[in-house]
């Protein structure tokens, strides 16, 4: 049911953090931490998409997650900011969709009506483009990005972090400090390695909580038949995470079509509906979408 837009002036809660500037810090960034928190405000529930390392699939799984959430009938917003190389729009098939702004803010693209995306990829006028930013100048624009996006109210936004345990998904944990999680996707023959563990641990250590993990290209579907078959050794993803304690939310199978789709910027679960994978993604998403019981914060 829609509601009154939220904002700072009709608020009444005693405990949020930016009623007040605590003593210490510097009144521009109680103004730009209030800023960004007057937009995230508007949504309901923020998941982060993370992984240990690039190339595993991440912006894929944050694609087909945030369909499949949108999907199930809730208002979602693709955040893209993996300044590395935001793949989203050509994922999604919106490259080159011009970006339009009020003046103060900047819309999102309308992928449907569920679904609002915004990509740095959207704003950089080459995929290279974004490579070259410096650290100040990346943590610079996720914060624009965080302040200036005018979402309106969501149910859920999802979004791409960029890969690694480093500064950048570091400033996105910080200035979303209510995010209720992350989800970090790996592959089998990467749990093998400290990567997806040190993301797990990275999370642990900014009091994140982790929603669980997805091993993406765990076996391979023919394409022929339709039959999966393990290709690397499967299975570590799910010992990983429960070795770790953290929940394991399911496998998605190497599948030939999901780059075709990607490629055609078609996403994979809106043209494969029903096939094993689409399955996968349906189930993996069943803790974000218990996340609208669960009362804010909890
Ligand atoms: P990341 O965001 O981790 O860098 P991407 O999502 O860009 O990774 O995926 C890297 C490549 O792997 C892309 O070409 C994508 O189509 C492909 N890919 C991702 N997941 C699968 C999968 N389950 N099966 C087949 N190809 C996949």
């Amino acid at each position: 049911m829609p509601s009154a837009e939220r904002s700072c002036e009709t608020c009444d809660s005693a405990a949020c953090a930016l009623k007040n500037k605590p003593a210490g810090e510097a009144q521009e960034d109680f103004l730009e931490r209030r800023a960004v928190g007057r937009r995230m405000c508007q949504i309901q529930h923020k998941v982060l998409v993370l992984s240990g390392k690039g190339g595993v699939g991440k912006s894929t799984v944050a694609v087909n997650l945030a369909v499949s959430v949108a999907l199930a009938g809730k208002r979602v917003g693709l955040l893209d900011i993996d300044v590395h190389g935001p793949s989203v729009p050509r994922l999604l098939g919106i490259e080159g969709r011009p970006v339009e702004g009020t003046g103060e803010a900047l819309l999102p693209v309308a992928y449907s009506e569920n679904l609002k995306v915004m990509s740095i990829g959207l704003l950089v006028n080459s995929r290279e483009d974004a490579v070259i930013w410096r650290g100040p100048m990346k943590f610079a624009v996720i914060k624009q990005f965080l302040k200036d996006v005018e979402w309106g109210e969501l149910d859920y936004l999802i979004v791409d972090s960029p890969p690694g345990t480093g500064d950048e998904p570091l400033s996105i944990a910080q200035l979303i400090p209510e995010a209720d999680g992350a989800i970090v996707v790996t592959t089998p023959q990467d749990v093998a390695v400290a990567d997806v563990r040190r993301c797990i641990t990275f999370c642990r250590q900014i009091s994140l909580r982790v929603i669980g993990v997805i091993e993406n290209m765990s076996g391979f579907v023919c394409g022929h038949c339709g039959r999966a078959t393990e290709i690397f050794k499967s299975g570590g993803g799910k010992f990983m995470a429960r070795e770790m304690g953290v929940p394991f939310l399911g496998s998605i199978p190497l599948d030939p079509q999901i780059v075709d789709a990607s490629d055609a910027g078609t996403p994979y679960v809106q043209r494969f509906l029903g096939s094993v994978a689409a399955q996968a993604f349906q189930r993996a998403i069943a803790p974000v979408l218990a996340l609208s019981v669960r009362p804010r914060g909890q």
